[in-house]
């Protein structure tokens, strides 16, 4: 009976403190993306991931352009519009004198309605 608190103390196993380690052994794929403006991003992939499941392309964290695995020749950055504003689009429309007289007009409307 005396032996049980040996038995108790004496106790080894994988801990708490294993556990973690063990998850810091886990190996990781790391793919190089390189997009066009030179920017180099590594993505960790699990290590046991599929080849095909590695995508071929990664948008730079950067910039945003795609980044491709080769750092040659990496994806052409899309030529899209540049983004226009609300504004933009309405100055597009009209000219700067025309939108003044519309703002004029319509605080001159604003005035009345409120008996000004
Ligand atoms: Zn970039």
């Amino acid at each position: 009976m005396a032996s049980g608190a040996a038995i108790r103390g004496s106790r080894v196993g994988a801990g708490p403190l294993g556990e973690s380690e063990r998850g810091q052994s886990i190996q990781k794929k790391r793919v190089s993306y390189w997009c066009a403006d030179g920017h180099e991003s590594r993505v960790a992939f699990a290590f046991d991931v599929e080849v095909e499941a590695i995508p071929e392309s990664w948008d730079c964290p950067k910039c945003g352009l795609p980044a491709g695995q080769n750092k040659e020749n990496p994806p052409i950055a899309p030529k899209n519009e540049p983004y226009k504003t609300h504004l933009a689009y309405v100055k597009e429309r009209r000219s700067e004198s025309e939108s003044a007289i519309i703002l004029h007009k319509a605080l001159a409307t604003l005035k009345d309605e409120m008996g000004e």
